[in-house]
C-alpha cells in the first residue's frame, strides 16, 4: 500500500501521477524554484503561464491529474493548469451544493 505524500512534495507527486507526462520532465516549471531560491513576482507569473500551458496540451488533465489533486490537494505548484489555491477552493468530489 502507498503512503501518502508529503505536502509540498511536487516531483514526487508527478512521479506517481503518471511516468510520461510532460511536467515530470521539468518539475521546477510547475512547482518552482526550491525553496532556498527566490523568484520574482512578475518571474513567478511568467513560469505559472507556460506551466499552464504545459497542461492545456496534457491528455491527462482532465481525468488522473485533476481526479489526483483533489485528493491530495498540493501545497504548491500548478497542477491540471490550477494553483494550489485554486485547487484548495475544489469542492470535494461527490459533495454536493445544500438545497
Ligand atoms: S495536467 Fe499538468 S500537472 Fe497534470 S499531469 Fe498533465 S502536465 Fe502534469
Amino acid at each position: 500500500m502507498r503512503t501518502p505524500f508529503p505536502p509540498g512534495s511536487g516531483t514526487r507527486l508527478r512521479e506517481e501521477l503518471a511516468e510520461q507526462v510532460a511536467c515530470r520532465f521539468d518539475p521546477e516549471l510547475h512547482d518552482g524554484p526550491k525553496l532556498s531560491a527566490s523568484e520574482s513576482p512578475e518571474g513567478q507569473a511568467a513560469r505559472e503561464e507556460v506551466a499552464r500551458q504545459v497542461c492545456a496540451d496534457c491528455p491527462l488533465r482532465e481525468t488522473t491529474c485533476l481526479a489526483y489533486v483533489r485528493r491530495v490537494r498540493p501545497k504548491r505548484g500548478i497542477w491540471a493548469g490550477l494553483t494550489a489555491e485554486q485547487i484548495a477552493e475544489l469542492p470535494n468530489r461527490g459533495s454536493r451544493k445544500a438545497a
